[in-house]
């Protein structure tokens, strides 16, 4: 099972908390633009919910591939 990741990145401004908390899922390319993995393994869930909930700007979403979505 993996977990989707999606980051808005109309919304993300950059605040690089994401990459703080989980720094081997999400990182800045240049100065501006951020690089993420879409499907980062089970192994960093727990960082991924972190870097989700540290986002100022809650551009994170993130879904597990396999579950339906809450109603
Ligand atoms: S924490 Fe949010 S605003 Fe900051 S870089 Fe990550 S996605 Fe963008």
């Amino acid at each position: 099972m993996s977990t989707r990741l999606v980051v808005d990145l109309n919304r993300c401004q950059n605040y690089g908390q994401c990459v703080y908390a989980a720094p081997t899922v999400f990182r800045f390319h240049s100065e501006e633009t951020l690089e993420y993995d879409y499907e980062p393994g089970d192994h960093v869930r727990d960082q991924v919910e972190r870097a989700a909930a540290a986002c100022p700007v809650q551009a994170i979403a993130l879904d597990r591939a396999t579950e339906e979505l809450p109603r």
